[in-house]
């Protein structure tokens, strides 16, 4: 397609072979018992990225009695928040250090930007670093005011064996942000990787074990939601299921985690929307609008995939959307200028542009884009930058999460418009809001359902801060201190100072006991 950025060239080189990611149980790296394995092949450059051993019952059932054993004998629990975060800080550092290892196969498994793959995997060691520093914080409270001769206080403990399941869009940052949480807890882990974006989380338990995590405290497998994510939800030695991924897989897990009463957090889709009001800084908004949209592809929980835009200005400031849309260097992953790279696989290019095309024969009109884009040296699993007008609020384009690089535009007059459209979802995950009014800007955060409100930007994030929706997003919260919590139970010591408990049995006079 003519007027887009699209480059070729690539300047950082393939690895010379592809990397084996074998399953990290009780401390050891280990193949599948039955031999098998499988091939993820690059979506940018077609070659075989990696290959990875591919579980079974027989894996995911070792490692679970591993993370058992390791909870239940204290060898992580029992150290101190001080011990605890030194691990983590060495886990940190040895990320730093491996940087380039990660972005490399990240880049080759996923098809995003190397650029993008660094940002991800390098920055993820702070959030190593904050977990590590919360771990210190395991306190609860003390009930001081009881009576006299009670003292109440109220302790937090890790909630036990965790299973850590994770999708291919962000795998290494969306491991960051459950595992050293639950680690600087003291909780023990049994952790799954996206089958087709297994290799950073595999590279991960190198540095787990020169960092000094005790055996058996976090370990690995690798393979597909079923069986192996399967067992880890049901299994009735797991005491927690912290997951992130589609509604779809997010509402199987719940129903099957019931049996045993595990707790689940959830971190799942969102159709969220940026509300444009006509006196914001509109070029900073159309800048953010289209970040928002094709930041790794759209294959964000996070995309800004609508933007709701007030009627006044609604063509004025597409035109400029459609216009730096032209200018987003779309293209060859290993290019450190590229910013928007591959769609993960054939299957979901074609799922993206399903949308596309049912919204295009129910009356929408497309504005920019709407098809593959091919990308010479690299391929056609690519899709052009795409936005999409004169939708209705019934289109699936409009309410299901497309996760590609298409953006919807709707539009509103009044506030209670906007707050209407922003909360006519079933999900909740995040919204903005664009207007250089304060009140304007606190009243849509207060009525908008959702997690996380931007004001003025879009997708600013710090590991400080709760992350996680409303409605059908999730459930629970992760990183700051809310997310930590979640892998913490909480116990009440009720304790009587001296002996002045009243007997409860009071023998009645000239009754004889049989
Ligand atoms: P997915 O299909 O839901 O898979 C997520 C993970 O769950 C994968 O590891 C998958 O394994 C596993 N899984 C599949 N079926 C399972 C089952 N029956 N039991 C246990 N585990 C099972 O999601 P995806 O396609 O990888 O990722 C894209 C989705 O994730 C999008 O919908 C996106 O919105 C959502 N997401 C949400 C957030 C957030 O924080 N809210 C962040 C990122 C992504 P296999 O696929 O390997 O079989
Ligand atoms: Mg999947």
């Amino acid at each position: 397609m003519k007027d887009l950025t699209v480059i070729v060239d690539q300047t950082v080189a393939l690895p010379d072979a592809p990397y084996q990611a074998r399953h990290f149980i009780d401390g050891s790296f280990v193949d599948s018992a039955d031999g098998r394995r499988s091939d993820r092949i690059s979506p940018s450059h077609g070659v075989l990225a990696s290959q990875a051993a591919l579980g079974t019952e027989v894996e995911t059932e070792a490692a679970i009695r591993a993370a058992r054993t390791a909870f239940d004998d204290g060898r992580w629990s029992g150290l101190t928040g001080k011990e605890r975060a030194q691990v983590l800080n060495r886990v940190a550092d040895l990320i730093e250090a491996n940087e380039e290892r990660l972005a490399v196969i990240e880049t080759l498994e996923s098809g995003k930007p190397i650029s993008q793959s660094r940002g991800e995997c390098g920055g993820a060691a702070d959030l190593w670093r904050y977990a590590a520093s919360l771990a210190r914080t395991s306190s609860g409270d003390s009930h001081n005011a009881l009576g006299e001769d009670i003292l109440g206080v109220v302790i937090k403990e890790p909630i036990g064996v965790v299973s850590i399941i994770t999708p291919w869009n962000f795998p290494f940052w969306i491991l960051s942000q459950k595992l050293p949480f639950a680690l600087a807890a003291g909780c023990t882990c049994v952790v799954k990787p996206s089958e087709v974006t297994p290799s950073t989380t595999a590279m991960l338990a190198e540095f787990l074990l020169d960092a000094g995590l005790p055996d058996g405290v976090c370990n690995i497998v690798l393979g597909f939601g079923n069986p192996v994510g399967s067992l880890m939800s049901t299994h009735k030695d797991v005491d927690m299921v912290s997951f992130t991924g589609s509604t779809a897989v997010g509402k199987h897990i719940t129903n099957a985690a019931g049996d045993t009463l595990k707790k689940v957090a959830l971190e799942l889709g969102g159709k969220n929307p940026q509300v444009i009001f006509p006196d914001a800084d509109l070029e900073n908004a159309a800048d953010a609008v289209t970040f928002g949209i094709y930041f790794n592809v759209g294959q964000c929980c996070n995309s800004s995939s609508r933007i709701i835009v007030h009627e006044d200005i609604v063509d004025s400031f597409v035109d400029r959307v459609v216009e730096l849309s032209r200018q987003v260097a779309f293209g060859n992953p290993m290019h450190p200028d590229t910013q928007v790279g591959a769609i993960v696989t054939p299957q979901h290019q074609a799922k993206i542009d399903g949308y596309v095309q049912d919204a295009k024969a129910e009356g929408a009109t497309i504005s920019l884009g709407g098809g593959a884009l091919e990308v010479p040296g690299v391929g056609s699993q690519f899709y052009q930058p795409t936005v999409v007008r004169d939708v209705t609020s019934d289109m699936a384009i409009v309410r299901e999460e497309v996760f590609g690089p298409v953006l919807v535009v709707q539009t509103f007059r009044t506030m209670d418009e906007a707050i209407a459209l922003t909360n006519d979802s079933d999900y909740g995950l995040s919204a903005g809001i664009w207007s250089d009014n304060v009140h304007t800007c606190l009243e849509f955060s207060r009525r908008a359902q959702a997690g996380t409100i931007w004001t003025n930007t879009w997708m600013d994030g710090f590991p400080e801060l709760a992350f996680g929706g409303v409605k059908q997003s999730g459930q629970g919260r992760e990183i700051g201190q809310y997310g930590y919590d979640e892998f913490l139970e909480v116990k009440s010591l009720v304790m009587r100072i001296g002996q002045t408990r009243a007997p409860w049995v009071k023998p009645l006079a000239g009754r004889e006991t049989s």
